[in-house]
């Protein structure tokens, strides 16, 4: 019986922790849904992209698919649509690394998370200013010449999915405060 008792301690210690862990959200999910809230504020009408900036486990920068300051918006004016691309907008991406230009933040070793796969220009720029990973929500018209100059300058790309079990309780409690 004793022995059974030892053996059965560690493993309930085992399961406490197990449990205390995974009630936890995890880095990649808690940096992305940062990234999908940014894309609320978007201003463009064909797709809304949000993009999180991180360096060291901190948010450095975030941004969202927007005019340049001054300029209309497209929610208000339409979009300026040239080959079937909005020009009006500033990517995510960019508006997140440019932030950091204008106050002098170093993007060095940074890496973003981003809703949508980087356009090429984007994917170019990130890796320009020293991104060393990328992780996107969801695919959209992944450009081969992205792809293949990710992998040719070592830059890993991952995709993020959400766990549910995360939010349940907080966009609960968010709209049902007294529930
Ligand atoms: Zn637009
Ligand atoms: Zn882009």
């Amino acid at each position: 019986m004793a022995e059974k008792d030892e053996l059965q301690q560690p493993m309930n210690q085992e399961h406490s922790e197990h449990i205390h862990k995974d009630s936890r959200i995890p880095w990649n999910q808690y940096f992305m849904v940062q990234a999908l809230l940014l894309s609320l504020r978007s201003t463009c009408e064909r797709l809304s992209v949000g993009a999180t900036l991180v360096r060291n486990n901190r948010i450095i920068a975030g941004g969202y698919n927007g005019s340049v300051s001054g300029d209309v918006h497209c929610l208000d004016e339409g979009c300026y649509v040239v080959d079937d691309h909005c020009v009006r907008t500033i990517h995510a991406e960019m508006n997140a690394i440019l932030q950091c230009a204008k106050l002098g933040i170093p993007t060095d070793g940074s890496v973003i998370y981003v809703t949508h796969f980087p356009c090429l220009s984007c994917t170019k720029m990130l890796l320009q200013a020293g991104v060393k990973k990328i992780y996107y929500y969801q695919d959209y018209r992944n450009d081969p010449y992205a792809e293949r100059l990710f992998k040719q300058v070592g830059v890993t790309v991952e995709q993020v999915t959400l766990d549910e079990k995360y939010f349940q309780e907080f966009f609960a409690k968010l709209f049902h405060p007294a529930d």
